[in-house]
């Protein structure tokens, strides 16, 4: 007699699990915004806008001298858009440009770039954009764009600030360039430990998430450059330090009703999972191909947190 055959059973639901812990997705270039809606995820936790400027081939300076600022603008504005569009309303948390100057240096251009010894303690991020206010002020008029067009789902992070005074210039330049940040959703990327040690700050500063960029944090905090080889084996984002700073930062968050998200390659593995879960954070970024795995870790995390808060 035919039996119906029974269903493999699959080592992974393919059902998206319901958590309280929002999982999102990091997107680096516009052209993965197709694949990574198609994971599930409940937003974008890192759109990195590097790859829409790097892609020109040539600075932003030379770009925009050859080619007028609304060229320049109009570039971030469709970049930002085609994964706005297909994420929408699902929120998209773009971070303002954040090159460093040997990655301008390789670009038509590049040679007015400044020559650093060290660039990743350089010239770049937030430092750079308020050090430059009028070429920010397009990247700003970018966003202001795509809010009048009605992509309320955009959210603004900046990258590498140290402390409130950047966040409160930050704003600043949102002001200027008409931006009403008090209506849009925006915050700040935790990368360097005097943001950490810095977070009560920023948050009466006004913004609404903190994100931990643990790429950076574990470089800057443990003193171990994260493209070098000779000490790969000291790079080390579960490392005791870099798990207090992020569980203060959570905390003080929390007493500030400020969002906690991390967009660093950690937010990937289970161990961090486990961890930030446990500490109370609101959502999780990972690697496209990482989604799926860090939705079944949050669940089961949060399940065993329930188990133990009846036991
Ligand atoms: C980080 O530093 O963790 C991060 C997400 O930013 P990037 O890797 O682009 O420096
Ligand atoms: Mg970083």
């Amino acid at each position: 007699e035919e039996t119906e055959p029974v269903e493999e059973v699959r080592p992974q639901s393919p059902v998206k699990p319901m958590t309280a812990t929002e999982v999102k997705v990091n997107v680096s270039i516009p052209e993965a915004a197709e694949r990574a809606a198609a994971t599930g995820a409940d937003g974008v936790g890192l759109l990195r806008t590097e790859h829409m400027i790097l892609s020109l081939n040539q600075t932003p300076a030379k770009y925009i001298e050859e080619n007028g600022e609304d060229a320049y603008i109009t570039e971030l504005v469709e970049g930002i858009r085609g994964v706005a569009d297909e994420f929408y309303p699902r929120p998209v948390r773009v971070r303002t440009l954040d090159a460093p100057t040997d990655e301008f240096r390789q670009l038509e251009g590049g040679e007015n770039e400044p020559k650093e010894h060290n660039p990743m303690l350089g010239y770049r991020g937030i430092r750079r954009s308020l050090d430059r206010p009028e070429v920010f002020a397009h990247e700003l008029e970018a966003f202001r764009r795509l809010y009048e067009m009605g992509y309320d789902n955009v959210e603004i992070m900046f990258p590498l600030v140290n402390d409130a005074e950047d966040i409160y210039q930050a704003k600043r330049q949102m002001e200027k360039a008409g931006i009403d940040h008090t209506k849009r959703k925006w915050g700040a990327m935790i990368e360097t430990p005097a943001s950490a040690l810095s977070i009560e700050g920023m948050a009466e500063a006004g913004i609404d998430f903190a994100s931990f960029g643990t790429n950076d944090l574990t470089q800057y905090t443990l003193a171990v450059d994260r493209n070098n080889e000779h000490v790969a084996d000291r790079f080390d984002e579960l490392h005791p330090a870099i798990l207090r700073l992020i569980g203060n930062v959570i905390e003080t968050c929390r007493e500030h009703d400020v969002e906690t998200s991390i967009c660093g390659q950690a937010g990937s593995k289970p161990e961090m999972v486990q961890f930030l879960v446990d500490e109370g954070v609101s959502s999780i970024s990972a690697n496209i191909d990482a989604v799926r795995d860090v939705q079944h870790e949050v669940k089961r995390t949060e399940q065993k947190l329930l188990l133990d808060s009846v036991r």
